[in-house]
């Protein structure tokens, strides 16, 4: 009962309603559009639904967690060479074919390099530069 109260105490925060609002959106739009444009959709409609009809201060604190969460990964990636979405996906990144592999694969699926355990994945954004 204790938990049930905290988590009703929780959903009654307005900053996480918002959240919950981008996370309904995004399920919606995912059904008919690819998974990143369902994200700027859910994400831009709710912040303009919030701006709209809501606190747009609420909306402004969620931007600057998000920012905060995405600074603070960018910094593991760059800091320590270690993507952190990747890891909690149980994957990494062929250094041939720059395809998302199983973290514990030998051989990748995609261009059948054989991947060694030291190996660790190489980053997206290398490919880029
Ligand atoms: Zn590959």
């Amino acid at each position: 009962m204790e938990v049930l109260n905290n988590l009703l105490k929780l959903i009654s925060e307005p900053i996480v309603q918002f959240f919950l609002w981008v996370a309904v959106l995004f399920i919606i739009a995912s059904v008919f559009l690819d998974r990143k444009i369902s994200f700027w959709v859910s994400s831009v409609g709710a912040t303009y639904f919030w701006i709209k009809n809501q606190d747009p201060l609420v909306a402004l604190r969620a931007w600057l967690v998000v920012l905060s969460v995405f600074t603070v990964v960018l910094m593991i990636k760059y800091l320590f060479n270690l993507n952190v979405v990747l890891l909690l996906k149980g994957r990494k990144r062929c250094p041939m074919c720059f395809e998302e592999v199983h973290r514990k694969a030998k051989v990748c699926p995609h261009c059948h390099h054989t991947l060694r355990s030291e190996e660790k994945g190489v980053e997206r954004e290398k490919r880029m530069l």
